[in-house]
């Protein structure tokens, strides 16, 4: 096998195994991949004929997966902030949504998202929106990996009248993809309180004959779970449960209100969850409860959620909370530890989406999908452990370099296949139209 490239690193955190730090070594690359993992001094004799690149300061580590959010609402960032959840949508979001959202709002707002993510050491998104076959596009377009959302919810937008054309309109855009080697898909019905039944049913059928993952949003509020025992004498979870939805492809993303019986069948399903703790704080929408989930052996990845929420992109920002947000819920300072926290942000993103043989670890055969953040600056001295550093003080400024597939996006801080300039005045003639309503 010809090895192109080794990136040669002062630390290599792989992930797989959980807690390891590799020193000295290097990541042989090879069309892409990740061929070997292996000290300095073997690497270059192995590999004479390679190109080296060397990050002395740097703690190479997978690129971060963001399991869930709303690229395009990036040019929501801030418009109204510090309301409750469904004030929030119907009073805010929605109407706004209604008016503008549109192809050349999705693609100003995904570009927006990907230069942030991509300059935070993100690689990988999941990504729920209108207008999803436009995301997909600008994704291949600057060499972003992402799992769009195919979305249905049961009232018309501007991308589609109702249920069936969400649902065929889908189809259309997973066949585009199916042999796009970055972006795939994955069903996303918005929320219990947004679908009903019987689009939920053809759904599940179409998920299952297609093998994609169920990406929804999920007893985020105590206010879903009232509407829902109104409307249909059962708690999301149970109505959910009852249409065969959970199991192993289902992604349920928030989880703030769980009973010990809804996380025990969670565990049993095989479904995973989406922790997105700066969202819920901001909407004030509870807490979810990972170190039980965890206990539980439940899937836990980490979401940013969309930018109209949160306000940042920042998934080692989220990390950090998630870590610490852990301990406070659960009074166990022992609660999701660095490494913990650094998986759920890589490896169990990867899981989630069903892309774990591909991403979320530095695995000889993986993807070269892998942030190198830089760990010699003032902020992350004397440096005792690197993983602690990364997660509890380093912050995603310290990324420098990112590679999706080999290729790199980031270099040196720089955008290689976006130009901020474009993204930052086109956001800004956005604001022009959106400021006046
Ligand atoms: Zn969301």
């Amino acid at each position: 096998m010809r090895i192109d490239t080794l990136l040669i690193a002062r630390w290599i955190i792989p992930v797989e195994p959980e807690g390891m730090v590799l020193e000295d070594h290097a990541l042989a690359l090879s069309a892409g991949r990740i061929a070997d993992l292996l000290p300095v001094a073997e690497a270059r004799a192995k590999y004479p004929d390679a190109a080296e690149e060397a990050f002395g300061g740097h703690a190479l580590v997978p690129g971060f997966v963001n399991a869930h959010t709303h690229a395009a609402m990036t040019l929501l960032r801030g418009i109204a902030d510090d309301r409750p959840l469904m004030e929030w949508l119907t009073d805010h979001i929605w109407p706004l949504e209604q008016k503008w959202v549109g192809e050349a709002f999705v693609r100003d707002g995904a570009d927006l998202a990907m230069a942030e993510m991509i300059q935070g050491g993100v690689t990988c998104f999941n990504d729920m929106y209108f207008f999803p076959e436009v995301t997909a596009r600008r994704a291949a377009r600057c060499g972003m990996r992402a799992v769009v959302g195919l979305i249905l919810v049961d009232f018309p937008t501007a991308w589609a009248g109702g249920p069936a054309e969400y649902l065929s309109k889908g189809l259309a855009l997973h066949d585009e993809l199916r042999s796009d080697p970055l972006v795939t898909t994955a069903f996303a019905p918005h929320a219990p309180y947004s679908v009903s039944d019987e689009p939920l049913i053809k759904l599940r059928t179409l998920a299952a004959e297609l093998d994609r993952p169920i990406h929804m949003h999920v007893h985020e509020t105590k206010d879903e779970i009232e509407q829902s025992r109104k409307q249909y004498g059962l708690r999301p979870i149970q109505r959910l449960q009852q249409l065969d939805l959970l199991g192993p492809a289902f992604v349920a993303v928030h989880m703030t209100q769980l009973t010990d019986e809804e996380i025990a069948s969670i565990a049993e399903s095989g479904a995973s969850v989406v922790h997105c703790p700066e969202s819920n704080l901001k909407l004030a929408s509870g807490f979810c409860p990972v170190a039980k989930l965890v206990k539980a052996g439940v899937n836990v990845a980490i979401g940013t959620d969309g930018a109209a929420s949160n306000n940042d992109l920042d998934v080692m920002g989220e990390m950090r909370m998630a870590a610490l947000l852990a301990k406070a819920v659960s009074s166990d300072t022992s609660a999701v530890p660095a490494h913990a926290a650094l998986r759920m942000a890589t490896l169990n993103g990867a899981k989630a989406l069903g892309l774990d043989s591909e991403i979320g670890s530095l695995e000889p055969g993986k993807s070269a999908d892998i942030a190198a953040v830089r760990l010699d600056g003032i902020e992350t001295q004397p440096l005792y452990h690197p993983i602690s550093d990364l997660v509890y003080a380093a912050s995603r400024h310290q990324v420098t370099d990112v590679w999706v597939a080999g290729r790199r996006l980031l270099k040196d801080r720089e955008l290689t296949t976006l130009n901020p300039e474009d993204i930052c005045r086109k956001a800004a003639v956005w604001r022009e139209k959106l400021i006046t309503v």
